[in-house]
């Protein structure tokens, strides 16, 4: 079997990215055996080179392959940094919300359209908060190392649902 459209795919991984050719690769996050990134492949949701680069794998097939930034969470743009006003951090008693604006910090916010946004706080200054809201991973690399441990079929729930049921998928 191998892996292709409505087969449940469970690899192992490391995710490692980088910002520029020079700077080193930093540790994004691992799936390891006991917790493998179980997914349906072919199902939308996941980045296109990721499942571009694993299909037609066997189970064993191990995999180390690079995402450019622009096919993995888009470059970074500076026009998503942006300045808010820090009235809009005061509190009912006008008090600056100290606590969770902090330099550094990533703060859940919500744009004018009610879309839910993570900001990261880069500058705080009397009149206001400077925030970046490109995803963490904009602007880099990515590379993926690792193997493919399990390829089984979907089953009809599965595919009506477009989501993987069962361990590291669903339970409902
Ligand atoms: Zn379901």
């Amino acid at each position: 079997m191998i892996i292709e459209s409505n087969k449940v795919v469970s690899v192992n991984y490391k995710l490692t990215a980088k910002k520029d050719k020079t700077s080193e690769e930093a540790h994004i996050e691992t799936a390891d055996d006991s917790h493998p990134f179980v997914f349906l492949f072919g199902a939308g949701g996941l980045l296109e080179a990721f499942e571009k680069n694993l299909g037609g794998k066997k189970v064993g097939d191990g995999f180390d392959f690079y995402i450019d930034a622009a096919n993995a969470y888009g470059l970074h743009d500076e026009n998503h940094i942006v300045s808010i006003p820090v009235d809009a951090f005061h509190d009912d008693k006008g008090k600056f919300d100290s606590e969770h604006i902090q330099l550094g910090k990533i703060v859940p916010m919500m744009d004018n359209h009610g879309n839910r946004l993570q900001g990261l706080v880069k500058e705080i200054t009397i009149q206001h908060v400077r925030m970046d809201f490109n995803h963490p991973l904009a602007g880099h690399e990515l590379h993926f190392v690792g193997k493919v441990l399990e390829i089984r079929n979907a089953t009809p729930d599965e595919l009506s649902h477009g989501h993987v049921h069962g361990p590291g998928g669903h339970h409902h």
